[in-house]
């Protein structure tokens, strides 16, 4: 059996969201682990990818995170419409697992909606999955679980979809320029791209292409620079704020269909919009933002008038964290979700007619060669917690697996964090404050 200590060790942090380290989740009691399949942000396939790619690899990862938690339950939320993905992992999965299947709804995969989804269970405001006896893991993590004592983290699997030649999913070495996956994908097919990294609904537009695929990178998508999601990610704050001012009407559809208060918590982004008339210090005064999970549903989908108020709850959000602002116990609404759920779920394929998507190809097969390249760039940073720290020299030869960074150490304990291992065999020919940078050994 692995230890905790061994998956930081190789690397492992969430692949799917913000990298939380893996070792500390699984260090945790749970009765249940949830596998993260639903991947709902639009036009992305990596997961449904690997599962069909990395069946048993999948399912090894479940079982040790079940065995490390103590979990007699395993779960794999998929959705019900990836038949032919079910069929591949259904004959593979061991005792005591199961597949859940999920409807076609964004945001299945928020990690509160899944809970709910597969377990009937709500995770409290504020709260994570292991408050309600769950853990939750991304499909990539449980494989790169699965692969602890044999390789560490080294690799990462990233869509890229929209306007290039061929919408594919890549195997790439982290650290690996954007731009190099874009040229692997055939290229952009358009004259005025623009780069979206990590999804249409959640993901930031990214305008340096050297820039390098972390350990949590999903996707890119490759869109015009006059689309709709486009021009929705560069509104600045004022523009946000002036609109949102006159043009609210408060008919309520942003919080009616907002995913976190249909299961009963207490965000309501009509109340954060009507705070854009108060001043400075009262817009902190609507302190359920805090439990706004950013999908962007209410600003891209569910206002009428074509509001923003995703960003003025992490305006407020912002305010309330700076302001050292908590709301101890909030008010809970657990018999919430069972009517209203139900009814409200926003479909996939309307979202993607709404936002424009609706005329790309929604398919990503995988592409299962390593992607080749001379320089790679890793951040000491992939991950929640503390920036590693380089034990390795500029000029030191390095080889692929080998740790190069590690987490700082206080009092004797390592910090919350996870190591950081050469992509590619080859020479260390930069370190930084955030970086080091390997280029590769010429045969
Ligand atoms: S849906 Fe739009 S117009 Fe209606 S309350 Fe929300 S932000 Fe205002
Ligand atoms: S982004 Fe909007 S819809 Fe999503 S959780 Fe926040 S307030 Fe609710």
């Amino acid at each position: 059996m692995i230890t905790v200590e061994q998956i930081a060790a190789a690397g492992v942090v969430g692949a799917g969201g913000a990298g939380f380290p893996t070792h500390v989740k699984l260090s945790g009691k749970a009765d249940t682990v949830v596998i993260n399949a639903a991947e709902c942000e639009p036009l992305l396939h990596k997961d449904k990818e690997l599962i069909l790619h990395r069946t048993e690899m999948l399912v090894e990862g479940l079982a040790r995170a079940m065995q490390l938690v103590g979990a007699a339950r395993g779960i794999v939320g998929i959705k019900k419409k990836y038949v032919h993905v079910t069929e591949t992992l259904r004959p593979k999965l061991a005792a005591k697992m199961e597949i859940v299947p999920l409807d076609d709804a964004y945001p299945s995969g928020d990690e509160f909606i899944l809970v709910y989804e597969s377990l009937g269970r709500v995770i409290p405001p504020g709260g994570i999955p292991l408050a309600v006896g769950a853990v939750v893991m991304n499909v990539e993590t449980a494989c790169n679980v699965a692969a602890v004592g044999i390789k560490t983290v080294t690799e990462k699997f990233v869509s890229v979809a929209g306007s290039v030649e061929h919408p594919c999913t890549l195997r790439v070495s982290l650290g690996t320029p954007l731009n190099e996956c874009i040229k692997a994908a055939g290229g952009t097919i358009i004259a005025d791209p623009a780069f979206v990294v990590g999804g249409a609904m959640m993901g930031y537009i990214e305008t340096d292409l050297s820039k390098p695929v972390t350990k949590t990178t999903g996707g890119v998508l490759v869109l015009p620079q006059n689309h709709f999601i486009v021009q929705r990610k560069q509104w600045d704050w004022k523009k946000t704020a002036r609109i949102g001012r006159t043009a609210c009407d408060q008919c309520s559809f942003c919080t009616e269909l907002c995913p976190r208060n249909l299961l009963g918590h207490p965000i309501e982004p009509h109340r954060a919009m009507r705070s854009l008339g108060f001043n400075l210090s009262a817009r902190s005064d609507v302190p359920g933002t805090i439990f706004c999970c950013e999908c962007n549903l209410c600003s891209y989908y569910s206002c009428p008038e074509g509001l923003d108020p995703k960003n003025v709850c992490t305006e407020n959000k912002r305010r309330l964290l700076a302001d050292k602002q908590r709301w101890e116990n909030p008010p809970f609404r657990p018999e919430r979700p069972d009517q209203q759920m139900r009814n409200r779920k926003t479909p996939t394929t309307r979202l993607i007619q709404k936002i424009g998507l609706a005329g790309y190809q929604n398919k990503g097969p995988l592409d299962d060669r390593l992607l080749e390249v001379q320089n790679v760039v890793l951040p000491l940073r992939q991950h929640i917690g503390a920036a590693c720290v380089p034990i390795v020299q500029p000029g030191n030869t390095v080889h692929i697996g080998q740790p190069i960074a590690q987490r700082p150490v206080t009092n004797g304990k390592p910090a919350l964090g996870a190591d950081i291992h050469a992509s590619i065999s080859g020479t260390v020919t930069e370190i930084n404050s955030e970086n080091i940078r390997i280029t590769a050994s010429i045969n």
